[in-house]
């Protein structure tokens, strides 16, 4: 009765429950109908039978961030009916790999990266979808391009072959309110629908914050810690 993995999969189911629960409400609260929200389960560090329960509890987009490690359980879960999400900061010697199984990547922030991963596309005969990362504080480290550099990079995406632009993707600076750089983060995603009228998609919001980026017109929420517990941190 309460074996390992039944005990995993109520851990999850009341996780997804309650994560499920603070989407329709932010949804409510900002008079936006649920179906525009997308929760990507990230399961970083966690692992593949986690994402075999999430798919049976009925999730069906998956986030990761580090290459090797998603490539491993993007093939452990061939036949899967999940879409793969590649969230982290991405090397340009890393950009065939990626483009080779993930469906959409949220950390695209130079133009030699999109070129890389343009080619990686075309010789996978796929197409995938990217989103440009935009900084929104002055911290280098956690990856984007800040706002004024946004259309140089879609351009570039929007000229690959094997790409389609699909939008932006930030991450809320640590240690203050994400509100205003939620609010930012929808004007630069306005700017440049006016140029890509296509590319609506806004990923942003985490575990602490999704309301608050459900409420600026977030479209994708990347939900880790709330889902799946706390990772284990690691010592590089
Ligand atoms: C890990 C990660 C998340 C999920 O974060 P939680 O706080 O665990 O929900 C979201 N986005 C990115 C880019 C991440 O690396």
């Amino acid at each position: 009765m309460t074996d390992v993995s039944t005990a995993r999969r109520e851990e999850i189911a009341a996780g997804l429950a309650q994560v499920e629960r603070r989407i329709a409400e932010a949804c409510a609260a900002a008079g936006r109908p649920r179906e525009e929200v997308t929760l990507v389960a990230v399961t970083k560090t966690y692992p593949v039978s986690d994402i075999r329960i999430l798919s049976g509890l009925g999730v069906r987009d998956i986030g990761e961030n580090r290459d090797q490690e998603a490539a491993a359980k993007a093939r452990d879960c061939a036949g899967l009916p999940v879409r793969w999400h590649f969230v982290g900061q991405l090397q340009t010697n890393k950009a065939r790999s990626v483009a080779s199984y993930a469906d959409v990547i949220h950390s695209v922030d130079r133009p030699r990266l999109a070129a890389a991963l343009g080619r990686g596309a075309v010789a996978a005969g796929r197409l995938v979808t990217c989103l440009v990362q935009v900084a929104l504080d002055d911290d280098p480290g956690r990856g984007g391009v800040t706002p004024d550099g946004v259309p140089a990079v879609a351009d570039a995406v929007a000229e690959q072959e094997g790409l389609v632009l699909g939008g932006v993707m930030a991450v809320a600076p640590l240690g203050t309110s994400p509100a205003p750089a939620f609010a930012r983060l929808r004007e630069v995603a306005e700017a440049l629908r006016a140029a890509h009228p296509r590319a609506s998609m806004i990923s942003a919001g985490m575990s602490g914050d999704l309301a608050e980026a459900v409420a600026h017109g977030a479209t994708h929420v990347r939900v880790g810690t709330a889902l799946l517990g706390r990772r284990t941190p690691f010592v590089r």
